[in-house]
């Protein structure tokens, strides 16, 4: 039974794999846009890309020096200059046996010549180029299609493109791609303890650090951010600012997730319309993660916990977000390190306790203390590591940790 409207009626807990399978079954990526190359950094190519042109283009000097022959290229040899070929511009010249062409870095081969000596194994006599070095054939010449063929491809669709894979679009002549659509977030913090950092505090009051943590979360992930909601715990204010949200592609909403009569997010979302997919998830910390949907706009409901809010995330709306952007499937889950544990961990809890710890020569260690609120172990992790219910992990044991970036 999905759809419940009682706030007091609990759903049944689900576990980490059920509740990431059934957020994703309504993640659909966003159609795909074009954009300049430069646009293009972060971005999930839409489709699979080919080599239009052979790289090297044509045969080229590695090197300053003379083109040559090489089988009339001993030690001692004296060959005629019989031009110079620059970078830039293809003279069309040629030699024979027996002649050499002064020849820049990158400048086309003469015809005939199959082989560039090097500038610093000559000496100039007069008219000639005498060879203080053997010369081998194909010696400092790169070839036309040395480095990509004509129709080889280059990138999958899926693919996340990074600065290098933009360099080889560019060498490829390429101006403007199709890359997955970009996604608009909506943040939505509640809770009547909430202030902007900045703010002057009064008693029993706090800063509101979850809508920074998403804002930045979500900037890093090349989500643009639409707005960021403070809201009272208030039936009117969370209703009003939930509707508004709907505009975007996803909403993230802090706090107000759990069972306390202030807990107003749930009744919220049935009182617009929304529909609830799932609350509670056998994750720590995280267990009142919730995803609902309202049209094509996908709600999540982290924790108000700063560590709930960043483990849920992780764990939950990257996957969807990198699906939206038009990732490939194997790019959706966290990122796996084969690591040693520093010290000894035990989890006696029922679910499943991602740690927050940090990763540093191969070796895993938690960071500060782990409970959900404490956000200065948080701030020194780089690294989760997943603790089954039950299971306890000597020091020195090989663990796998989990990375984000
Ligand atoms: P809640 O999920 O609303 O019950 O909140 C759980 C805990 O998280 C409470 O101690 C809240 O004060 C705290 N909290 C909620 N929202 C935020 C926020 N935006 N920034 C920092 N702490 C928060
Ligand atoms: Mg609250």
């Amino acid at each position: 039974m999905l759809v419940n409207r009682s706030n007091a009626q609990p759903f049944l807990m689900i576990t980490q794999e059920e509740a990431v399978a059934r957020i994703l079954s309504h993640m659909r990526p966003l159609p795909a846009r074009s954009v300049e190359l430069a646009d293009a950094l972060d971005c999930f190519a839409a489709r699979d890309i080919s080599a239009a042109l052979s790289l090297p283009l044509f045969d080229n000097s590695s090197m300053d020096g003379y083109a040559v022959v090489a089988t009339s290229c001993k030690v001692g040899a004296r060959l005629r200059l019989v031009g110079e070929q620059p970078a830039g511009v293809d003279r069309e010249l040629s030699i024979n046996p027996g002649e050499a062409i002064r020849i820049l870095t990158g400048a086309p081969m003469p015809a005939g010549a199959d082989a560039v000596v090097m500038q610093e194994e000559t000496r100039i006599d007069g008219e000639h180029v005498v060879l203080t070095e053997e010369v081998e054939p194909g010696e400092n010449v790169r070839r036309r299609g040395g480095d990509v063929a004509e129709g080889q491809k280059l990138i999958e669709a899926g693919d996340q493109i990074g600065p290098q894979m933009l360099a080889l679009l560019a060498a490829q002549g390429i101006g403007s791609l199709e890359v997955g659509g970009r996604v608009r977030a909506a943040i939505i913090s509640t809770g009547d303890e909430l202030i902007p950092p900045g703010a002057t505090l009064r008693p029993g009051l706090i800063y509101d650090s979850n809508s920074v943590l998403l804002q930045a979360l979500l900037t890093e992930s090349n989500v643009s951010v639409a707005s960021i909601a403070r809201c009272a715990d208030d039936a009117q204010a969370i209703e009003a600012a939930i509707r508004a949200a709907t505009a975007c592609d996803v909403m993230i909403i802090t706090g107000g997730v759990s069972v306390g009569a202030r807990d107003l997010v749930k009744p919220a979302l049935t009182a617009i319309g929304a529909t609830l997919d799932l609350w509670r998830v056998a994750v720590k910390p995280g267990k009142p993660f919730l995803f609902g949907h309202a049209g094509r706009c996908a709600i999540f409901g982290l924790p108000g916990n700063l560590v709930s809010a960043f483990v849920t995330f992780l764990l939950f709306v990257r996957p969807a977000l990198l699906r939206l952007k038009g990732a490939k499937e194997a790019a959706l889950g966290l990122s796996e390190i084969p690591a040693r544990l520093g010290a000894a961990v035990a989890n006696d809890s029922e679910r499943a306790h991602y740690m927050r710890g940090r990763l540093s020569s191969g070796t895993f260690s938690i960071a500060g203390c782990q409970e959900s609120h404490a956000v200065f172990g948080l701030s020194r992790s780089n690294a989760l590591l997943r603790v089954r219910p039950g299971e306890q992990i000597a020091a020195g044991a090989e663990v796998t940790a989990l990375i984000w970036d």
